[in-house]
């Protein structure tokens, strides 16, 4: 029996309701969305995960294109592309995690892999309307291809990881990569590590410093296809859980990289990770509540349909312990629709209802891809006046706060997804049958969960700095000072 027949009632499945944010129409295509999604999960991943997990043990590069194709053409390639670029962005961050959680009550391994598309979309998004035609276009143009196109995002290296991604601790980060300002663009050289989709990526949004010893002041972001001379992948990594979803090693030898494919000025790179993540960390949150909601659905099918598990159902430990996983599911989910509807609707997703930021989205595309008008909304002009909107906006504090919220939901999603997955294959013991292996991968897939996004400890800091002391990241603060200075040095850290 398969844990499509469960009763509704009886699902670990989020229950919508009408809220100030979330009302009418956006409410009914969101449940539609997601009824679409939770049938892709269940019909198209779940019944292939264990034999993808399987075949990327022997095979760590392999890719699913058939399942991404299939996702791709239900829209989950196209979650946070902006209405200009061919998407419908409104709520991004709540729809995002949302279906994350879907997803990965299938196989985690997928949700991870649509994620990190949606996390190398994320600096073009951020980096402001002359990124949202070319590459977002032709990426949300590949939905009906057999193989659409894939995006990756590169921040993490082997000597730079949890620091990179924290807007204090990346002062005194170990990075080797650096960007050298050349003619007509920069030259990049140095290596990403762990990056998910990094071997069939086409395009890679990549975050490098111009001075790794001042990655702080110095560091921005980079579009780089993966036919441009230079660029190889150098290693697959052999997983031990969410298989599905391929991470490499990315070599990048003194790739060129032309000025309309520089993302944001020096400085800009540590307020946009931090952007990326406050967005991205929510849809962690929802990833991990579908595993542990994935192996909850599972054992409850097992104990309730097979004879092996005669009996276990009527004890009390049992049936306290079913209890508290349901909690522990309903507690996470909370944290993460907590903080995606607080990105969507007070940090930078609210952005999007800005009427300047509209109003760039309207132009003509003809007059956006044209290489004059890029240049002058890549400008410092434009960055300044869509930098101002930021800060009013949003400010230091909402997005110190959005982050904190983020963090706090992968957090608890990572543990949640850990504990949860324990206790099942603890209930379901050594004679499960078929049950086992399925279980064993979700607790596999379940410890990614703790540890990119930044790791559980790193994103507690955060909860602590955002919540617990109420420290600001004062990023912006320091970009909007800068950019009022008149003596032309470049602003430190500018978000769009
Ligand atoms: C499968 C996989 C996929 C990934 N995908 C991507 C991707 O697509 N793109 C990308 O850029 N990156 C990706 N990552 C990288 C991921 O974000 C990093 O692994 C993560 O940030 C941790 O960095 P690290 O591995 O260097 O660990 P380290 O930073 O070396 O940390 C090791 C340990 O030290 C602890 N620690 C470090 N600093 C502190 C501190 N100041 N205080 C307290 N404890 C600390 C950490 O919590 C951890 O327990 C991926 C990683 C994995 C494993």
């Amino acid at each position: 029996m398969s844990a499509t027949t469960l009763d509704p009632l009886r699902e670990a499945v989020p229950r919508l309701i009408d809220h100030p944010q979330l009302h009418g129409r956006q409410l009914d295509s969101l449940s539609e969305m997601i009824a679409k999604t939770r049938k892709f999960a269940r019909e198209s991943i779940r019944p292939r995960a264990l034999e993808l997990d399987r075949i990327a043990d022997i095979d760590p590069g392999h890719f699913p294109w058939d399942l991404a194709a299939e996702g791709a053409k239900l829209g989950l390639l196209n979650l946070i592309t902006p209405r200009p670029s061919g998407g419908d962005v409104d709520y991004f961050c709540l729809r995002a995690s949302l279906l994350a959680e879907e997803i990965a009550a299938g196989c985690a391994g997928m949700a991870t892999l649509f994620g990190a598309h949606a996390l190398g979309l994320t600096p073009l998004v951020v980096g402001g309307p002359a990124f949202w035609d070319g590459v977002m276009k032709d990426v949300a143009a590949s939905k009906d291809d057999v193989r659409p196109t894939i995006m990756a995002c590169a921040i993490t290296e082997p000597t730079a990881g949890t620091d990179v991604e924290h807007h204090e601790l990346v002062r005194t980060a170990k990075l080797v990569s650096r960007a050298v300002k050349v003619e007509g663009g920069y030259r990049i050289s140095g290596v990403k590590h762990f990056i998910s989709n990094g071997n069939v990526a086409r395009w890679i949004t990549v975050i490098m410093p111009e001075d790794p010893k001042n990655p702080y002041e110095t560091t921005l972001g980079f579009l780089v296809g993966n036919d441009s001379p230079g660029f190889s992948v150098t290693k697959v990594e052999h997983k031990m859980g969410q298989r599905s979803s391929p991470a490499a090693e990315l070599t990048f030898d003194d790739v060129f990289v032309p000025n309309d494919r520089v993302i944001g000025r020096p400085g800009d790179g540590t307020p946009m990770v931090a952007g990326v993540l406050a967005g991205s960390r929510p849809v962690v949150g929802g990833i991990a509540t579908g595993i542990a909601r994935g192996a909850y659905e599972r054992l409850l099918d097992w104990l309730e349909n097979d004879p092996a598990a005669a009996g276990l159902l009527d004890r009390q430990q049992v049936q306290i312990s079913l209890a508290k996983m349901y909690e522990a599911i309903h507690v996470s989910r909370q944290a993460y629709l907590d903080a995606a509807t607080e990105f969507d609707a007070v940090s930078l997703g609210k952005l999007f209802g800005n009427s300047l930021v509209k109003a760039f989205g309207r132009m003509p595309s003809a007059v956006r891809t044209n290489a004059l008008a890029h240049r002058r909304l890549n400008s410092d002009l434009s960055r300044r006046l869509l930098m101002q909107v930021v800060n009013r906006e949003v400010g230091d504090d909402l997005l110190t706060q959005s982050l904190a919220m983020s963090s706090l939901a992968k957090a608890r999603g990572g543990d949640t997804a850990m504990w949860v997955t324990g206790l099942a294959l603890e209930i379901a013991g050594l004679e499960c049958g078929s049950l086992r292996p399925e279980l064993e991968k979700c607790m596999r897939d379940a410890k990614l969960c703790q540890i990119y996004e930044g790791t559980n400890q790193l994103n507690r800091l955060e909860v602590f700095e955002g919540l617990v002391a109420g420290q600001s990241m004062h990023v912006l603060g320091d970009a909007v000072a800068g950019m009022s200075t008149s003596n032309g040095s470049t602003p430190k850290g500018a978000v769009v």
